[in-house]
Protein backbone atom coordinates (compact mmCIF):
# COMPACT_ATOMS: atom_id res chain seq x y z
CA UNK A 1 0.00 0.00 0.00
CA UNK A 2 2.90 2.54 1.05
CA UNK A 3 4.77 1.78 -2.20
CA UNK A 4 1.98 2.65 -4.35
CA UNK A 5 1.45 6.10 -2.29
CA UNK A 6 5.28 6.73 -2.45
CA UNK A 7 4.96 5.86 -6.25
CA UNK A 8 2.17 8.32 -6.86
CA UNK A 9 3.25 10.99 -4.52
CA UNK A 10 6.88 10.55 -6.22
CA UNK A 11 5.86 10.95 -10.12
CA UNK A 12 2.52 13.33 -9.35
CA UNK A 13 3.97 15.62 -11.79
CA UNK A 14 4.62 13.18 -14.66
CA UNK A 15 0.48 12.95 -14.75
CA UNK A 16 0.07 15.98 -15.81
CA UNK A 17 -0.59 16.76 -19.44
CA UNK A 18 2.09 17.70 -22.18
CA UNK A 19 2.19 20.64 -24.09
CA UNK A 20 0.30 19.16 -27.51
CA UNK A 21 -2.16 17.54 -24.93
CA UNK A 22 -3.35 20.43 -23.15
CA UNK A 23 -3.70 22.19 -26.75
CA UNK A 24 -6.11 19.32 -27.44
CA UNK A 25 -8.27 19.79 -24.77
CA UNK A 26 -8.24 23.69 -25.36
CA UNK A 27 -9.31 22.89 -28.97
CA UNK A 28 -12.36 20.41 -27.60
CA UNK A 29 -13.52 23.46 -25.14
CA UNK A 30 -12.96 26.66 -27.38
CA UNK A 31 -14.09 24.59 -30.80
CA UNK A 32 -18.00 24.05 -29.76
CA UNK A 33 -17.94 28.25 -28.86
CA UNK A 34 -16.92 28.94 -32.45
CA UNK A 35 -18.89 26.49 -34.18
CA UNK A 36 -22.04 28.00 -32.33
CA UNK A 37 -21.24 31.39 -33.48
CA UNK A 38 -21.03 29.63 -37.19
CA UNK A 39 -23.91 28.12 -36.49
CA UNK A 40 -26.50 30.69 -34.74
CA UNK A 41 -24.71 34.00 -36.67
CA UNK A 42 -26.63 32.96 -40.37
CA UNK A 43 -29.76 31.66 -38.59
CA UNK A 44 -30.01 35.37 -36.46
CA UNK A 45 -28.83 36.92 -40.11
CA UNK A 46 -31.43 35.41 -42.28
CA UNK A 47 -34.65 35.33 -39.10
CA UNK A 48 -33.53 38.78 -37.77
CA UNK A 49 -34.55 37.44 -34.62
CA UNK A 50 -31.72 38.13 -32.29
CA UNK A 51 -28.92 40.57 -32.71
CA UNK A 52 -25.14 40.15 -32.75
CA UNK A 53 -24.62 40.51 -29.05
CA UNK A 54 -26.99 37.93 -28.54
CA UNK A 55 -25.30 35.54 -30.48
CA UNK A 56 -22.39 35.63 -29.20
CA UNK A 57 -24.04 35.75 -25.52
CA UNK A 58 -25.76 32.38 -26.75
CA UNK A 59 -22.68 31.32 -28.30
CA UNK A 60 -20.46 31.54 -25.42
CA UNK A 61 -23.15 29.85 -23.10
CA UNK A 62 -24.40 26.73 -24.95
CA UNK A 63 -20.86 26.59 -26.81
CA UNK A 64 -19.44 26.90 -23.85
CA UNK A 65 -21.05 24.16 -21.79
CA UNK A 66 -21.07 21.85 -24.66
CA UNK A 67 -17.14 22.75 -24.65
CA UNK A 68 -16.36 21.90 -20.85
CA UNK A 69 -18.36 18.24 -21.74
CA UNK A 70 -15.78 17.95 -24.66
CA UNK A 71 -12.27 19.17 -22.88
CA UNK A 72 -13.74 16.42 -19.97
CA UNK A 73 -14.41 13.76 -22.24
CA UNK A 74 -10.68 14.58 -24.12
CA UNK A 75 -9.08 14.51 -20.46
CA UNK A 76 -10.59 11.56 -19.05
CA UNK A 77 -9.39 9.91 -22.58
CA UNK A 78 -5.49 11.29 -22.27
CA UNK A 79 -5.73 9.95 -18.49
CA UNK A 80 -6.57 6.47 -19.92
CA UNK A 81 -3.98 5.89 -21.62
CA UNK A 82 -1.77 7.00 -18.21
CA UNK A 83 -0.46 3.66 -16.70
CA UNK A 84 -2.03 3.70 -13.11
CA UNK A 85 0.35 1.86 -11.17
CA UNK A 86 3.29 4.26 -11.65
CA UNK A 87 1.55 6.45 -13.84
CA UNK A 88 4.43 6.84 -16.44
CA UNK A 89 2.60 7.58 -20.26
CA UNK A 90 3.70 4.31 -22.92
CA UNK A 91 3.75 5.09 -25.95
CA UNK A 92 0.10 4.38 -28.17
CA UNK A 93 -0.79 0.66 -28.22
CA UNK A 94 2.21 -0.61 -25.65
CA UNK A 95 0.82 -3.70 -24.05
CA UNK A 96 3.10 -3.67 -20.85
CA UNK A 97 4.49 -0.54 -19.34
CA UNK A 98 8.21 -0.23 -18.30
CA UNK A 99 7.10 -0.97 -14.62
CA UNK A 100 5.48 -4.19 -15.73
CA UNK A 101 2.09 -3.45 -15.37
CA UNK A 102 -0.44 -5.10 -18.10
CA UNK A 103 -1.62 -2.34 -19.53
CA UNK A 104 -4.26 -4.27 -21.92
CA UNK A 105 -6.24 -5.75 -19.41
CA UNK A 106 -5.11 -3.29 -16.59
CA UNK A 107 -5.93 -5.37 -13.13
CA UNK A 108 -7.09 -3.75 -9.99
CA UNK A 109 -7.12 -5.18 -6.43
CA UNK A 110 -8.99 -4.58 -3.66
CA UNK A 111 -9.35 -6.08 -0.35
CA UNK A 112 -12.85 -6.37 0.86
CA UNK A 113 -13.00 -3.86 2.90
CA UNK A 114 -11.79 -1.66 -0.20
CA UNK A 115 -9.06 0.50 1.49
CA UNK A 116 -6.16 0.76 -1.26
CA UNK A 117 -6.97 -0.10 -4.83
CA UNK A 118 -4.03 -2.41 -5.68
CA UNK A 119 -2.22 -3.38 -8.77
CA UNK A 120 -0.88 -6.69 -8.41
CA UNK A 121 -2.87 -9.15 -6.58
CA UNK A 122 -1.65 -9.85 -3.07
CA UNK A 123 -2.28 -9.21 0.73
CA UNK A 124 -4.20 -5.76 1.60
CA UNK A 125 -2.32 -3.74 4.48
CA UNK A 126 -4.90 -5.08 6.83
CA UNK A 127 -4.00 -8.45 6.56
CA UNK A 128 -6.83 -9.05 3.63
CA UNK A 129 -6.17 -11.25 0.86
CA UNK A 130 -6.82 -8.84 -2.69
CA UNK A 131 -9.46 -9.34 -4.41
CA UNK A 132 -10.02 -8.69 -8.54
CA UNK A 133 -11.65 -5.43 -9.42
CA UNK A 134 -13.89 -5.27 -12.35
CA UNK A 135 -12.16 -3.36 -15.16
CA UNK A 136 -12.31 0.11 -15.09
CA UNK A 137 -14.29 2.00 -18.33
CA UNK A 138 -14.06 5.34 -17.35
CA UNK A 139 -16.27 8.26 -17.64
CA UNK A 140 -16.25 8.72 -21.03
CA UNK A 141 -18.72 6.37 -22.25
CA UNK A 142 -21.46 7.65 -20.01
CA UNK A 143 -20.56 11.32 -21.57
CA UNK A 144 -20.24 10.72 -24.68
CA UNK A 145 -23.77 9.39 -23.96
CA UNK A 146 -25.46 12.46 -22.73
CA UNK A 147 -23.28 14.64 -25.86
CA UNK A 148 -25.45 12.39 -28.36
CA UNK A 149 -28.68 13.04 -26.19
CA UNK A 150 -28.07 17.14 -26.18
CA UNK A 151 -27.12 17.24 -30.05
CA UNK A 152 -30.19 15.30 -31.25
CA UNK A 153 -32.00 17.52 -28.52
CA UNK A 154 -30.69 20.51 -29.87
CA UNK A 155 -31.32 19.62 -33.42
CA UNK A 156 -34.93 18.76 -32.48
CA UNK A 157 -35.12 22.64 -30.64
CA UNK A 158 -33.68 24.08 -33.98
CA UNK A 159 -36.04 22.23 -36.64
CA UNK A 160 -39.04 23.03 -34.55
CA UNK A 161 -37.93 26.69 -34.10
CA UNK A 162 -37.87 26.30 -37.99
CA UNK A 163 -40.79 25.10 -38.41
CA UNK A 164 -42.96 27.49 -35.85
CA UNK A 165 -41.00 30.43 -38.52
CA UNK A 166 -42.12 29.12 -41.59
CA UNK A 167 -45.77 28.40 -39.74
CA UNK A 168 -45.80 31.90 -38.95
CA UNK A 169 -44.86 33.26 -42.59
CA UNK A 170 -41.63 34.80 -41.56
CA UNK A 171 -38.84 33.09 -43.75
ZN1 LIG B 1 3.79 1.69 -15.28
ZN1 LIG C 1 -7.43 -3.73 3.50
Amino acid sequence: MSEHEEASGASRHADRLTGRERRWVAAAAVGPVVLAVLVLAPVAAVTGAAGAGEVVGASVVYGGLLGLAAAFVVVDRLRARQCPACRRRPARGQRRCRCGYDLLHRPRYVCDQRHTIHFEAGVCGCGRELQALPTATGLASQVLVSLRAGGWLALFLVLAGVVIYVLEGRL
